[in-house]
């Protein structure tokens, strides 16, 4: 009987989530013995018309990492829902725009002349910027071109399944793996890790204040942390509350605090905005100079609140206008 065919590809991506898959060890062995990996171009060469050449539906899962910024990226994506029964974003930045989502603070504009023009380390006295074409002895090169936004994969096509994580573990990825290949999966638009927050599996929960007031916010270099005591009672931001299990609490255990990479559970609307309004409402202060002066210590609310779900969330972006030529617009 033939293997199920298998898919991993990547977007606007760091090469994070493609790491864990190769962190899954000799456990990469057995999953390469039960499927066909017939596209993964980290590890293999492949070119376009090879994946246009497979029968659609042909591909029995993609696990799709990255967010969605680029013309060819969504070209991508709409190939690969195309030929695969199963598309899953794999990671924050598929599932919900990730750390590349942050750029949607700023316009398209701004982020151009910032890293080609203002940037400390550049040395640009032409201003010279990326062309999308170029020619020369009879040949040309074409780029990609630019969204305006960022965008999570389920706002460019349909997403049957979501590994949450920054990027996902191991765990989670062979639990998914696993429900893929024995075929029992969840309803469609599950995300595949356990629907709970983080507090719940934290080792750190006995501690964790249920009347908190906080005088002041700190960042985990300003304090010496007791690794045993919640990060919360130390006055520190811990997402944990507005964020799901899944990971074995990675962060915690290793004295750092929940950055919110596993996303929201189903009862969270937006992760930001629980997590800013439970802290905001136990603030001492109730003056406007005092609250000012608690959220001093907090510099980068959104960085902090929305760093892997920006592109999803109820702000989701700086409003825009198209600028330059070619970009498609949300
Ligand atoms: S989810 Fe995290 S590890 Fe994966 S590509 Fe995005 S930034 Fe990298
Ligand atoms: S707030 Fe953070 S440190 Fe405290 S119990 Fe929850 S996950 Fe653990």
């Amino acid at each position: 009987m033939p293997k199920p065919k298998v898919a991993f590809y990547w977007c606007a991506s760091c090469g994070g989530c493609e790491e864990t898959v190769v962190d899954l060890a000799e456990d990469i062995l057995g999953v390469v013995e039960q499927v066909d990996i017939v596209l993964w171009p980290v590890a293999m060469d492949f070119k376009y018309h090879h994946i246009h050449a497979m029968p659609d539906r042909s591909i029995y899962a993609t696990l799709l990492n990255g967010a969605i910024r680029s013309t060819e990226q969504e070209e991508m994506a709409h190939l690969l829902r195309r030929k695969s029964q199963y598309l899953i974003a794999y990671g924050s930045c598929a599932a919900t725009g990730g750390i590349p989502g942050l750029a949607n603070q700023f316009s398209r504009e701004h982020l151009m002349r910032f890293v080609y023009e203002e940037t400390p380390s550049m040395a640009n006295e032409g201003k010279v910027r990326p062309q999308r074409k170029f020619a020369e002895s009879g040949r040309e090169v074409q780029l990609p071109d630019l969204h305006h936004v960022v965008r999570a994969l389920d706002q460019v096509v349909d997403v049957d399944y979501y590994v949450p994580g920054c990027p996902p573990t191991p765990n989670i990825t062979r639990e998914a793996i696993g429900a893929l290949l024995s075929g029992k999966l969840p309803a469609k638009g599950t995300v595949l890790a356990p629907d709970t927050a983080l507090c719940s599996e934290c080792p750190r929960v006995s501690t964790k204040p249920t009347d908190v007031s906080f005088t002041a916010f700190k960042r985990p270099h300003e304090v010496q942390l007791d690794p045993a005591v919640c990060f919360l009672a130390q006055g520190v931001v811990c997402m944990g509350p507005a964020t799901r299990a899944g990971c074995g609490s990675q962060c915690p255990s290793g004295n750092m605090p929940c950055t919110g990479c596993f996303g929201g559970t189903t009862r969270v609307h937006d992760q930001g905005a629980k997590i800013l309004s439970s802290l905001c409402s136990n603030i001492a202060a109730k003056d406007e100079p005092g609250i000012r002066k608690t959220l001093e210590g907090i510099p980068d609310p959104v960085g902090t609140f929305y760093r892997y779900g920006l592109a999803k969330s109820l702000l989701r972006r700086k409003v825009d206008l198209p600028v330059g030529t070619g970009a498609a617009k949300e």
